[in-house]
């Protein structure tokens, strides 16, 4: 159990009012959590302190090779006014297993869901209410050895912020663009792809500014070594549903392990929807798009929850998925999902 200071804000923010439009990660509460880690002294000084920026020299080792681990959870207001959290295990034992593969000490689980609901308690009244709206959460942890050499730190930041969000893609529910990337890879099987790291994201720029610069909003990664097999979306796993059963690729070390993955996985499950995880090849997708077994197709994240794809381009070939809606089983996920979330829908799985 973790003994946290709470040092209130002097100065407190504006809350955006209900009707202003809320973007994604642009504004940021009152507060955030920090604590400290010492070799030797182990995760220390706990405190929830005005949102304010953090000094750090520019040795610090985050900023040379990277060494650094971030989670993104969502928490939502009831009807009733209650504060409900999803899933947040699941993203704290993620954010564990990340720390293992990059070498940063594991906070004992419990310390980090104290951690959450102390930050979200001090900042509840920014958790915003219109649909589509929730409070993002975004624990990270940074290294700040002052020192130029390759190895782990000896000393660590972990800061949780905390942001009111609306839709992540400005197209909402109505289903994106996707890129099937052939030139770069994102992650390779043994590499840190399936941890949340800043490296995997900084190796998926260059690809996202093509795809965007050609008028997708999102790229789709192939595996690093046939380029053949789907891989995931760049923020988000990825599901079809072709003739009937809905598949997904399975986990296989260079895929981010998903929280909405896993929850779409055992919804459909419970739906009596067949639900497949293995290796899928483009070639398969293509062929179903063009027989006409390809009903549906979606992304699954924190950010969008269930984003619809109506749209995929793979070199010269083009595939058009929906004919501009999203599809019934995208939809009832969608509904779902975004019901437990927010209380209106009854949680059977104890999410
Ligand atoms: N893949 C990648 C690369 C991601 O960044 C995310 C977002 N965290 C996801 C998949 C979806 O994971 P989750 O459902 O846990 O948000």
């Amino acid at each position: 159990m973790l003994d946290i200071r709470f040092e209130k804000t002097t100065a407190p923010k504006q809350i955006p009012g209900k009707e202003d439009p809320l973007t994604f990660g642009t504004i940021f509460t009152d507060h955030m959590f920090i604590m400290n880690y010492e070799t030797g002294k182990g995760w220390h000084d706990a405190r929830v302190v005005p949102y304010q920026p953090i000094v750090l020299q520019p040795s610090a080792m985050v900023f040379h090779y990277g060494q650094e681990m971030f989670e993104g959870l969502k928490a939502y207001k009831t009807a009733e006014g209650k504060t409900l959290l999803f899933r947040p295990d699941k993203n704290i034992e993620r954010a564990n297993r990340t720390n293992e593969r990059i070498c940063i000490p594991t906070i004992p689980e419990e310390d980090f869901l104290q951690a959450i609901k102390a930050v979200v308690k001090a900042d509840e009244a920014w958790i915003p209410e219109k649909e589509g709206t929730s409070l993002y959460i975004r624990p990270f942890i940074i290294a700040t050895d002052p020192f130029l050499g390759v190895r782990p730190s000896d000393t660590y930041m972990f800061i949780i912020i905390l942001s009111p969000v609306g839709a992540y893609y400005p197209e909402g529910l109505n289903p994106v663009k996707i890129w099937i990337e052939d030139e770069y890879v994102r992650a390779v099987k043994g590499g840190i792809g399936e941890a949340k790291t800043g490296g995997n994201y900084v190796a998926s720029l260059k690809s996202q500014v093509k795809a965007h610069d050609a008028g997708y909003s999102q790229v789709l990664w192939l595996d690093g070594v046939e380029r053949k097999y789907i891989e995931e979306v760049g923020a988000m796993n990825i599901f079809f549903k072709i003739n009937g059963t809905v598949v997904t690729p399975m986990l296989n070390g260079s895929i981010l392990p998903g929280v909405t993955r896993d929850s779409v996985i055992a919804l459909c499950k419970e739906w009596g929807i067949p639900v497949e995880e293995k290796r899928i090849s483009i070639d398969d997708i293509f062929e179903a798009a063009h027989n006409g077994t390809l009903e549906e197709v979606w992304g699954t994240g924190t950010a969008a929850v269930i984003s619809p794809v109506g749209h995929l381009r793979w070199g010269e070939h083009v595939m058009q998925v929906q004919d501009g809606g999203i599809g019934p089983v995208s939809q009832k996920l969608y509904d779902t999902v975004t019901g437990i979330q927010t209380g209106k829908v009854e949680d059977t799985l104890g999410w």
